[in-house]
């Protein structure tokens, strides 16, 4: 039988996990912590079906200067932090041109094409549909103009693309969300995308799914991977481990392990933050306020607001600006109530510098595999690059044209 060890229980391990066990494969997941405690537990919870293009950096002067002098709340950043940032940024800027995001585009929406499917058999199996809603998010437009190109752009997103969406009026999102006023410009409601009430609690759910079907878990620091006469070792909570395969899942943390091995991956590691509120007012659905660049998402746990990107160290202290921007001027659309917890939580987005994830076999390294930098969306992708990854170490034709992301582009 084929032996794997994935190190890393977020979103996009824990499926990883899964698909190799459905395949026949003898499978440990090994995290330092609990499953989907981290990025994948952090985020707004959309699995974002109508995500077809990847983020691109903005390349415009006046998006450019809003963001160096502090006139943007989608993205901060600290002076100090720049220089760490600058290789990764440069890559992401030339990889931002119209024509190579267009590259992007294609491969990445390959992906999101059937993202949603990969999570609604996982659901379904991990009896997890309590935490799903079907109905879409909306996007809000504090300015006629904006909603007038985010209209043209969801246009061009349908008819390439065939994700569905729906323009409300002011007085239209009002009567869809009574707690807000009427005279705002309007929204766009996505139909397609679903929302999570508990993101880290479905990340539970399918890791418990892999336990139920015979899958181990185990804690353990994947800094102790050494190549060994069999394959890869590792130490864990229940001693040593050993496979012929590993799979690197780590999201964020992923770059710090494969530099061990030689491998230098470079990313752009955009911090975000959330904070939920209760005693207050909620929403339906989730809203996403454009113009700050912040969501406010109805959770389990109250309202999370979560912020955009924040460029720090990646053990700088919590600098949450964007988080108070943000819930001062949700204060002005709604009662959210008070904060939930004492301080704001924080993970990073693991972008990479080409906007695509980094999927298959480290190129040195019988046996060593990768899934990670799924940046903006890995919890709405981890299901999908998990079967694709799962196959490609099967030995299975894959159902996607896997070249893009192969782990040797860099
Ligand atoms: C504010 C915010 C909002 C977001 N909103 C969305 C959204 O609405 N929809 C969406 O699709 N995506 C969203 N994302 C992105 C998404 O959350 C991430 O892309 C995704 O969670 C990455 O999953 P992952 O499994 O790769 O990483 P993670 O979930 O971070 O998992 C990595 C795991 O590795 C473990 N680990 C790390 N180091 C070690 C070690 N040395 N030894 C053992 N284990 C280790 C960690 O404990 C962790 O469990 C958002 C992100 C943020 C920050």
């Amino acid at each position: 039988m084929q032996s794997a060890i994935v190190l890393g229980g977020g979103m996009v391990g824990v499926s990883t996990a899964l698909h190799l066990q459905r395949r026949g494969w003898s499978v440990t997941l090994v995290d330092r912590k609990e499953p989907g405690r981290e990025t994948s537990y952090g985020n707004a919870g959309i699995i974002q079906s109508e995500a077809v293009r990847p983020y691109p950096m903005p390349r415009d002067l006046v998006t450019l200067a809003k963001i160096a002098t502090g006139r943007t709340n989608d993205v901060h950043y600290r002076a100090t932090a720049l220089p760490q940032h600058a290789g990764p940024l440069l890559r992401y800027w030339w990889n931002s041109t119209p024509e190579r995001h267009r590259e992007a585009t294609a491969a990445w929406a390959r992906l999101i094409a059937y993202a949603t499917a990969e999570h609604d058999t996982l659901i379904r199996e991990a009896h997890a549909d309590n935490l799903i809603r079907r109905a879409g998010y909306r996007l809000l437009h504090r300015d006629p103009v904006a909603l007038e190109r985010a209209i043209a752009i969801a246009e061009e997103n349908q008819r390439d693309y065939g994700v569905k969406f729906r323009v409300l009026s002011g007085s239209e999102l009002a009567k869809a969300e009574p707690i807000l006023r009427d005279d705002l410009p309007g929204a766009i409601h996505w139909l397609d995308p679903w929302t999570v009430s508990d993101p880290g609690g479905l990340v539970s759910a399918y890791a418990a799914l892999f336990e139920r079907l015979g899958g181990t878990l185990l804690r353990g620091d994947a800094q102790t991977l050494t190549e060994s006469s069999s394959g890869w070792s590792l130490d864990t909570a229940a001693g040593r481990i050993d496979a012929g395969n590993v799979v690197v899942a780590l999201g964020p943390w992923s770059p710090q392990l494969l530099r061990r091995f030689g491998y230098r991956i470079p990313l752009v590691r955009k911090r975000g933050y959330h904070m939920h509120y209760r005693g207050g007012h909620s929403l339906d659905l989730p809203l996403v306020d454009t113009a700050m660049g912040y969501a406010m998402a109805p959770m389990a746990k109250g309202i999370r607001i979560t912020t955009g990107a924040e460029l720090t160290g990646p053990d700088a202290p919590a600098t949450p600006v964007q988080l108070g921007h943000a819930e001062a001027t949700a204060r002005g659309l709604l009662d959210i109530g008070k904060r939930v917890e004492p301080e704001p939580w924080y993970g990073t987005r693991p972008c990479t510098t080409d906007m695509l994830p980094v999927l298959g076999c480290a190129p040195r390294h019988r046996g060593l595999w990768t899934n990670f930098g799924h940046g903006h969306q890995g919890f709405t992708l981890g299901p999908a690059t998990a079967r694709l990854l799962a196959e490609m170490m099967n030995g299975e034709a894959s159902s996607v044209d896997t070249t893009p992301y192969r782990p040797d582009r860099f």
